[in-house]
């Protein structure tokens, strides 16, 4: 977990004399976010490979981060730092075989039965897209795809058509808001989603996707919006946080304020090579989660996107993370590992191997330790 100084933005020249009032609000975060190099050349010690970087991805996916994120850079001088990696492009990105690998549905999200930002691929839950805007760009984004069209929140009708269908499902019981981030929506438009989905008799889980705890934690010190969870009390966060430097002391904060309406935290880590792929990040990165009772939910193996599969490890890689975790951490830390299968298959759990064998009346294991323990039934 990052501890910040009191005032920590003002190292950089830039911000020097951004007040704690405007730094502070979540609307500065996203009316500043950066989307070009230029404010950030003298701070940053960018590289002759990161501008060719720069200047060769702008077409495919665009560069943009909050200050706030960009500021939990401990050392501008380290180009493998975890978080420039997220959301600096990089020449890997455009790699043959990076590049011929992916692809940018892999999940077919836009081609499932149903209709423009739904998409209903498990009987009972939707994924709901309610704008393709985000206040930073993750270079392992899986929906890089909607980036390329014009930055948006869906119109009154469209929402209205979206309620319709999920209306008309009843089988449907939990809806996952997400996007681009929702929670980058005014809390008017926020509250007229959730206020026609909570009088939806037959839903019972309003799912929102945001990684604005991450990127903007500050989101969460707006009453207002305290005042809609606390009202729709449907409501869970699932949020995403992938290294322990982005877990702060702010967003303990933020956390703290959430929960005191009643909503659940949950966190979604991405398994990602050169910048968490390591037994001991992960177990930081849980036990930071935990401390700030955010609750890790599952560490998805990186999916087979167009441009991002530089970031992908061996399978292994993550048996053994999960592995090293059992023993080590409380039950109450463990992420479940996963895949998501292609062609909108659905998520299967991978779990590292603890009974290896079993007969009629006995069943032989492994512990955490290795050591054999033979039980009788
Ligand atoms: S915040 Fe989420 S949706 Fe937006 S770019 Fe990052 S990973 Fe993608």
């Amino acid at each position: 977990m990052q501890y910040l100084d009191e005032q920590f933005w003002k190292r950089i020249k830039i911000w020097e004399d951004v007040s704690l009032e405007n730094w502070q609000n979540w609307k500065w975060q996203i009316a500043n976010r950066l989307t070009s190099l230029l404010p950030l050349r003298n701070v940053l010690n960018i590289s002759k490979q990161e501008e060719i970087a720069f200047e060769k991805t702008a077409d495919i996916f665009h560069f943009g981060t909050t200050p706030y994120y960009l500021s939990l850079i401990k050392d501008f001088k380290d180009r493998q730092n975890p978080i420039r990696k997220q959301i600096f492009p990089s020449l890997e990105e455009l790699d043959e075989e990076v590049q011929k690998l992916g692809s940018l549905d892999p999940f077919l999200e836009d081609k499932m039965p149903s209709i423009q930002g739904i998409t209903h691929r498990y009987p009972d839950r939707v994924l709901f897209r309610a704008t393709n805007f985000c206040s930073v760009y993750c270079r392992h984004c899986m929906r890089k795809r909607m980036f390329l069209e014009e930055e948006r929140a869906r119109t009154k009708e469209e929402y209205e058509e979206m309620f319709e269908y999920i209306k008309k499902n009843k089988n449907i019981k939990e809806v996952l808001i997400s996007g681009g981030d929702p929670l980058t929506l005014p809390n008017k438009k926020l509250e007229f989603i959730l206020d026609n989905l909570y009088k939806i008799d037959h839903i019972d889980i309003i799912r929102i996707g945001s990684r604005e705890l991450v990127v903007n934690p500050y989101r969460f010190f707006d009453e207002r919006l305290l005042e809609l969870f606390d009202r729709y009390d449907k409501v869970w966060i699932v949020t995403h946080f992938n290294h322990p430097d982005e877990v702060t002391d702010i967003t303990k904060k933020a956390v703290k304020l959430i929960l005191s309406t009643g909503t659940p935290v949950l966190n979604q880590t991405v398994l990602l090579k050169g910048i968490n792929d390591d037994e001991k990040t992960i177990e930081t990165l849980m036990r930071d989660l935990l401390r700030t009772k955010i609750k890790p939910y599952y560490l998805f193996f990186c999916d087979p996107v167009k441009g991002v599969l530089h970031f992908r490890t061996d399978l292994e890689k993550g048996i053994k993370i999960m592995d090293y975790l059992r023993g080590r951490l409380s039950g109450l830390g463990i992420p479940i590992y996963a895949v998501d299968l292609e062609g909108g298959l659905g998520k299967v759990p991978i779990f590292p191997q603890y009974l290896i064998e079993k007969g009629k009346s006995h069943a032989t294991f492994r512990n955490f330790e290795n050591k054999i323990v033979k039980i009788f039934f």
